[in-house]
């Protein structure tokens, strides 16, 4: 590798690993992304005081590429707690793991919104997938949660109060349509870890990442977007001598030409796909809205570190005092709180509608409380957050060379919609590159 050029496209969460591995194993790396930050579809916003995350997005400790690309004791990690409050209108009830929750356990054993028969079952999947690794799971035979549940028995009422809420509010999609692949690994992780936020919102976890990568000698180009990338495969579009050692790639950027001996495409799939034309990069979105409002600290919901699920309206989905579990979210006296609401549809709705809902939807909740205080501060839209992963997609992503030549391809879409499936993309493209030079 030593002494050998490559451009990354995209400083996401992808594309920062593979620039890191690909500098430490002695490449000359160029990191072109074009916005003017760090962290793609992983980035927060700092507004009067608060910390907003662009959409409301959580990191999952258990997951092998977190443990292995992150310094998780720099990020100063805060801890939801296992489980989650069953809300509907005039009842809240708190469903959390009985065998780590030590404190919700009781309530958790008592809830009567869940059967004792579900309860059990839980267990069992619990044992069922425990033994299974990424790959063999990904790999196993699919079909959609909602059918995988039915299999094993779970209650309608289970599936439509708890699962659709929690792990719609995972997959962005509640009908729970998503491929049961997803739902595994994601039970799996939230069985042997937790879920938390960096003190300082989940953008920290692409800012570590990106100044890993420079401290290993990549540079970082922001505000600068490529256009077109000729690597010389397939019809000759370019002059050799602009391309790297070899042939190469010449990466076309809104500033000019870049040659390089290597490019890695680690944007978001629709631009991987106009930018390599590879057809099996997954291009439909869920998408989704999330708010934030401002709370006076006393009239805050306080859930003990949980998310509020919305079990028996789909909109919004969940509502989370995250300033309960982050304090550092909201400055002293306030308290800030999120509400998502899933689908495209939400993409048009009127921020004051969303607001009044949320607003609403407190009270119903919390018919004691006061809510007329409630203030939204900022409303994310969010057209792509994630691609929908339907049963049997996952077999048909392409792999990290799929576009052959010198163009090598990482991001979400070469594994699946998550932190993992970028992170872990984009260590196996940064391999991908090393073995082949
Ligand atoms: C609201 C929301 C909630 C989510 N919830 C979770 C969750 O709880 N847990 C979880 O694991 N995952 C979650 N995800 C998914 C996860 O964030 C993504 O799967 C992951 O961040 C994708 O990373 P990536 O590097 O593959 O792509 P991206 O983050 O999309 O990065 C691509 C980068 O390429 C840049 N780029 C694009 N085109 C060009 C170009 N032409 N030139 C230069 N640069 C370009 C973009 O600006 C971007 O920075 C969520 C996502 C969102 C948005």
């Amino acid at each position: 590798m030593d002494g050998d050029s490559v451009v990354v496209v995209g400083a996401g969460l992808a594309g920062l690993v593979a620039a890191r591995r690909l500098a430490t194993a002695g490449a000359d790396v160029t990191v072109v992304e074009r916005r003017s930050t760090v962290g793609g579809r992983v980035r927060t916003e700092n507004r009067d005081g608060f910390t907003l995350d662009r959409g409301f997005q959580v990191l999952f400790t258990a997951y092998p590429a977190v443990r292995r690309e992150l310094d998780l004791d720099a990020l100063d990690l805060r801890f939801f707690r296992p489980g989650a409050v069953i809300a509907r209108p005039g009842s809240r009830s708190v469903l959390s793991d009985p065998l780590r929750d030590v404190r919700a356990a009781g309530a958790s054993l008592r809830n009567s919104e869940v059967t004792l028969s579900d309860k059990f079952r839980t267990l069992l999947l619990r044992q069922h997938v425990g033994t299974r690794t990424e790959s063999e799971i990904f790999r196993a035979s699919d079909r959609s949660i909602r059918s995988y549940l039915r299999e094993w028995g779970f209650s309608e009422d289970y599936v439509d109060n708890f699962v659709a809420p929690f792990y719609g509010g995972i997959t962005l999609d509640r009908s729970l349509s998503t491929s049961k692949r997803v739902f595994e690994y994601t039970f799996k992780a939230l069985s042997e870890g937790r879920i938390a936020v960096p003190a300082a919102g989940m953008g920290a976890v692409p800012e570590q990442l990106a100044d890993r990568a420079r401290d290993a000698g990549a540079s970082i180009r922001l505000d600068e977007r490529v256009t077109s990338i000729d690597d010389g495969v397939g019809e000759d579009r370019g002059d050799d001598s602009v391309r790297g050692r070899d042939g190469g790639v010449a990466v076309e950027t809104e500033a000019g030409t870049i040659a390089a001996d290597a490019v890695v495409v680690a944007t978001d799939p629709k631009e991987a796909h106009r930018l390599t034309g590879i057809d099996s990069i997954p291009r439909e979105a869920r998408s989704c809205v999330t708010q934030y409002y401002r709370l006076p600290e006393e009239s805050v919901p306080r859930t003990g570190r949980k998310l509020l699920l919305n079990a028996g309206d789909p909109s919004p989905n969940t509502v989370v005092p995250i300033s309960e579990v982050a304090p550092e979210y909201a400055p002293d006296g306030s308290a800030l709180l999120n509400a998502t609401f899933l689908g495209e549809t939400a993409l048009d709705r009127d921020a004051d509608a969303l607001a009044e809902e949320t607003r609403l939807t407190l009270e119903a909740w919390y018919p004691e409380r006061d809510f007329s205080a409630l203030e939204p501060v900022r409303t994310h839209r969010i057209e792509f957050a994630q691609f929908a992963q339907p049963p049997g997609l996952h077999e048909t992503l392409p792999g990290v060379r799929a576009a052959g030549g010198a163009t090598y391809l990482a991001g979400d879409y070469t594994a699946w919609s998550s932190i993992q499936g970028a992170l872990r993309s984009g260590r196996e493209a940064a391999r991908a590159v090393e073995r082949d030079r």
